[in-house]
């Protein structure tokens, strides 16, 4: 698709539209604290971009060696949800990460249409896009509370483009961005094109081995196919 503008674009949050400075993980930990009378360290499994019912599931099983109830699993989530809102707002560390706040309105200009693809729970996404008023720039999503797999919560955000566009959407000009190897494989899984951006814990390098169709340093290096 090279010089061709996309048709849509999909952004991964954490790591690739901001950076949370941790919000997540120290909400998992008091919703652990406040059910389980102890706090879990979660921060590893948060950032290598797992789906937050992954990253529940795992960190009940560690925490409690066995698998969560249905009940549980609510609870938990529910509990996240509840005190995530707070610490995303209170977050000393939470920043807009470079080239986010000019590429979003240049996109939306160009008449591409702007979606999310995260692991985050729905509301869990908004919740970190709402400290810096991102939200407004997308207009449908795959989320985490679609699929636990990043490659079926992709294609579940490409069929709601679909229905956004009222048309079906080239693959090969819907344009998949995220900061890891993981994003690049549900990409790939999806039929769609993988942006790498080594904006936070993967270098370039690391994006490009992972197979990633082009490879930027930050977001606000020139984006493929705008001019
Ligand atoms: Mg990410």
């Amino acid at each position: 698709m090279a010089g061709e503008a996309p048709e849509a674009v999909l952004f991964d949050i954490d790591g690739t539209l901001v950076d949370t400075g941790g919000a997540g993980a120290r909400s998992w930990a008091l919703a652990f604290e406040r059910l389980y009378g102890h706090a879990v360290d979660i921060g590893v499994l948060t950032d290598a971009g797992m789906t937050d019912p992954v990253v529940a599931r795992r960190t009940f099983e560690r925490d409690q060696g066995r698998e969560p109830g249905a009940r549980e699993l609510a609870r938990l989530v529910h509990a996240y949800l509840s005190v995530l809102p707070d610490f995303v707002e209170r977050s000393e560390g939470y920043r807009v990460l470079d080239g986010v706040d000019e590429l979003l309105p240049r996109l939306a200009g160009a008449g591409v249409l702007l979606g999310l693809t995260t692991g985050a729970i729905e509301a869990a996404a908004h919740a970190k896009l709402g400290r810096a008023g991102l939200n407004r720039w997308f207009a449908f999503g795959g989320y985490g509370s679609d699929s636990s797999d990043r490659v079926e919560l992709t294609r579940r955000a490409l069929l709601r483009g679909e229905r956004v566009a009222h048309h079906r959407l080239d693959p090969r000009r819907v344009l998949v961005v995220g900061d890891t190897p993981l994003d690049v494989a549900a990409a790939h899984g999806a039929g769609l094109v993988a942006v790498g951006v080594a904006s936070h814990h993967h270098t370039r390098e690391q994006l490009a081995e992972a197979g990633a169709d082009h490879v930027l340093g930050s977001l606000a290096e020139p984006f493929p196919g705008l001019v």
